[in-house]
């Protein structure tokens, strides 16, 4: 393993990576840092070419140290899908889609779980507790389950059923809370505190940025290491954004890449937009947004710990942020799903819904290589789609 060291993006101080550990002193959250010198001479665009398609194929550029800790499903090397029939019509005849709808549990949040999960696992965890909106909770369950990790998962009581399902059937803990993400936050900081457990929060600990990481590595690999023009990228936690961004700079020093970045564009949705609102006002930092509200609650969070790593790639890779309403969310899901046939999940449609005005800004031009991030799969998200088919008889007959 060729981690070096844990380091604040805020404050600077670094840490040692052998013991587990939450946040800085600061209250920031921590980055892994790599000895990348030493990675340059073991590790090649080469080395990749016998090792199986799943995100463990970068394991030089992961935390994990030893095989044996490692929990897998077969997570990563998602499909990037051409939109040959939208893109031209949009004026994006290079328009691709990442589709992480078919990982494990249907949702990128598999990444950081398993990347996540496996450190937990070889540095002593037993038990670890996480807030969730849902997808997160699902994907931890799911891996500390053969990590033979105890899982305590928080959400609110208005979480989708699916969500509630899985990871009660995947044998975490499973309780439910009368509030927001915020709220089970509260009681998750409490109960590890009083019990000594690992705080699996978002961004309270260092190592699912790594797993999401994947996403940036796994798309330089299938362009062939020509990073494309645009990356659309839905953000709640910003955990996808930040990572991503990392795994370019990371590929960039290790001289597998060039300079060129792509320009990444951080999606929200209208009903919860604290990254926009910041980005329109040029702040470092974003404010709470009171009333969050929006179907994709994948990407309903108020208030982001890495909101400052957020903002600070969308600002180094002039990138820009923006807001979609739910309305184009669902007109842009049906789009993709009738015209090119992937369902894809409410927050994966946004950033669809944010390239169309993009366009129509002329911010994306018809010569950008442009992905759009799905984060996962609409199979998990059955309520968003409405269906009211005729209802025929045995001996009835279809009229054209
Ligand atoms: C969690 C989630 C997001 C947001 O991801 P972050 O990395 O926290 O910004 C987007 N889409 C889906 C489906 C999610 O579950
Ligand atoms: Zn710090």
């Amino acid at each position: 393993m060729y981690v070096s060291h844990l380091e604040c993006p805020k404050c600077s101080l670094t840490y040692e990576s052998e013991r587990l550990i939450q946040l800085c002193v600061c209250g920031s959250p921590l980055l892994v840092r790599y000895d990348l010198n030493k990675i340059r001479t073991v590790f090649s665009k080469d080395s990749l070419l016998n090792r199986k398609p799943d995100l463990w194929r970068y394991r030089e550029l992961l935390p994990v140290k030893k095989q044996e800790h490692i929990v897998s499903l077969g997570e990563g090397m998602t499909p990037v899908l051409h939109l040959k029939n939208i893109g031209p019509e949009l004026n994006m005849p290079a328009l691709y889609m990442k589709d992480e709808g078919m990982l494990p549990s249907g949702t990128f949040k598999d990444r950081g779980a398993a990347v996540g999960v496996s450190r937990a696992k070889e540095l002593g965890v037993k038990v670890l507790a996480m807030p969730t909106n849902g997808n997160a909770g699902g994907s931890w369950a799911t891996y500390s389950a053969p990590a033979n990790i105890r899982a305590i998962i928080i959400m609110p009581k208005d979480a989708p059923a699916i969500n509630l399902k899985e990871v009660s059937v995947k044998g975490a803990d499973l309780y439910l809370v009368d509030g927001l993400i915020s709220d089970a936050g509260k009681i998750v900081g409490r109960a590890v505190s009083q019990h000594g457990w690992f705080d699996a929060s978002t961004l309270k600990e260092p190592y699912r940025i790594e797993g999401k990481k994947t996403m940036g590595l796994e798309l330089a690999e299938q362009f062939n290491w020509e990073i494309p023009d645009v990356i659309l990228y839905p953000t709640g936690g910003g955990v996808g954004i930040i990572g991503i961004y990392k795994a370019l700079k990371e590929l960039q020093e290790l001289g597998w890449i060039n300079d060129k970045m792509p320009r990444l564009v951080s999606v929200q949705s209208t009903g919860c937009a604290p990254i926009v609102k910041a980005w329109e006002e040029k702040k470092s930092e974003s404010v709470f947004w009171d009333n969050a509200k929006t179907m994709a609650f994948g990407i309903t969070v108020p208030k982001a710990l890495g909101d400052f790593l957020v903002l600070d790639a969308v600002y180094k890779t002039d990138g820009c942020a923006i807001a979609v309403e739910d309305k184009q969310i669902i007109k842009a899901q049906q789009m993709i799903a009738a015209r090119e046939g992937a369902f894809v999940c409410p927050e994966g449609a946004a950033t669809l819904a944010a390239a169309i005005q993009l366009v129509k800004k002329n911010w994306i031009k018809a010569d950008d290589t442009v992905v759009l991030l799905n984060t996962g799969t609409g199979l998990k998200y059955p309520q968003t789609v409405e269906t009211n088919p005729p209802v025929l008889q045995p001996d009835d007959s279809i009229s054209i």
